[in-house]
């Protein structure tokens, strides 16, 4: 009975093609005591390159978590249930024992995982993620908008494209590759798209999250050229509509048609939110930094991240006390369009809807 739900549940979202929901081993005893389904960890702060629009590698941190503190973080992770682990940075691969880590993840829990990186690794790191199971691997893509330029060239992702090669000569599943939708690249998304797709590349779609991070208030420091607002909405518009036509008939689009239908509204205003304004409302994915604190967001450190690291979780009672401090914290954002999140929140509202199913089967019985 209760295969059945969760059969039914997954069918739902096979339907709209969520490759990550078809890799989360949905046992029906994991998910109803899962506090929640997704995981992202910053494995180091630290990167190889000095990008000029991230933040992440802007915050030092005193102490980073040692391999085998990090190894003991992802079953905490399994021991809540999450199903899902990314494994971010800074740069995640300019950690020798990286393979050590996914090692781990594949041979001693039953979540499944990703990497994303910048692809500046050279090839002892390569034979090792590949050996120790690399399950999906993403790679950042920029795409430029140089007008008559061929469909290869406007993919200005070199390392990332030839990385991709490389991973699927050597048999790795998934490989992805993400796209952070600008005012700078319209013209050009749903051609790179429909290449990617094409070459077997997974692709993830998002809206340039400009200003929002460890420095929400200050949105207005973002550079304007890359921003997307009310005067970008048709265009938009177009873009979804293409690129949900494409996923209707087959390319490997990550994000769900609703993200896409949504995206001229969310993707211009940047006010989704993953918690309800009107009643307390649970983490949308467990995200740890790279000194094992738990962050609010994607790059907040709120009060949460005073209060608590991913080793507290082990104790009884708390991952509840945690969510009420997160919801305490999340309440000031004003909101983004992150696919990962959005999706996250999707397949968490799944999760309730399933786990208050098996409730009321419970009662009806008794
Ligand atoms: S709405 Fe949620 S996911 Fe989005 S920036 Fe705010 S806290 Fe983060």
């Amino acid at each position: 009975m209760i295969k059945q739900k969760i059969d039914k549940n997954a069918n739902n979202i096979n339907n709209e093609v969520d490759l990550l929901w078809n890799e989360f081993k949905l046992k029906p005893e994991i998910l109803f005591k899962a506090k929640v389904l997704e995981s992202s960890v910053y494995l180091t702060r630290r990167c190889n390159l000095k990008c000029q629009y991230c933040k992440i590698v802007k915050t030092e941190l005193p102490d980073e978590l040692s391999m085998d503190r990090w190894i003991e973080a992802m079953d905490v992770f399994e021991s809540l249930g999450v199903r899902f682990v990314n494994i971010a940075g800074g740069e995640p691969t300019i950690l020798k024992e990286l393979p050590r880590l996914i090692s781990h993840i594949t041979k001693k829990t039953t979540m499944a995982h990703s990497l994303v990186s910048n692809s500046l690794f050279g090839e002892t790191m390569l034979r090792g993620l590949v050996e120790a199971g690399l399950q999906a691997y993403v790679a950042s893509i920029d795409v430029d908008d140089t007008a008559g330029s061929k469909e290869d060239d406007i993919i200005k992702a070199g390392a990332g494209i030839r990385m991709l090669e490389k991973l699927r000569a050597q048999n790795v599943p998934y490989l992805c590759a993400n796209i952070v939708i600008s005012a700078k690249n319209l013209a050009n998304v749903v051609r790179v798209t429909e290449t990617l797709s094409n070459k077997g590349i997974w692709v993830n779609l998002c809206p340039v999250i400009w200003g929002r991070g460890d420095k929400w208030e200050e949105v207005e420091e973002a550079d304007n050229d890359y921003r997307l607002t009310r005067k970008h909405t048709d265009r938009l518009q177009k873009i979804a509509e293409e690129l949900i036509a494409l996923k209707k008939s087959g390319a490997l689009i990550l994000p769900t048609e609703q993200y896409l239908q949504d995206l001229p509204v969310y993707g211009t205003n940047l006010s989704w939110k993953c918690f309800s304004e009107t009643t307390p409302s649970a983490p949308t994915r467990l995200i740890v930094d790279a000194d094992g604190a738990l962050l609010t967001c994607i790059n907040m450190r709120g009060k949460v991240t005073d209060k608590y690291s991913i080793f507290d979780l082990k104790k009884e009672g708390l991952y509840e006390q945690f969510s009420t401090d997160w919801y305490d914290d999340a309440k000031s954002c004003k909101g983004c369009y992150w696919s990962t999140m959005v999706t996250a929140k999707e397949r968490n509202n799944m999760l309730q809807v399933f786990k208050k199913e098996v409730l009321k089967g419970h009662e009806a019985k008794r």
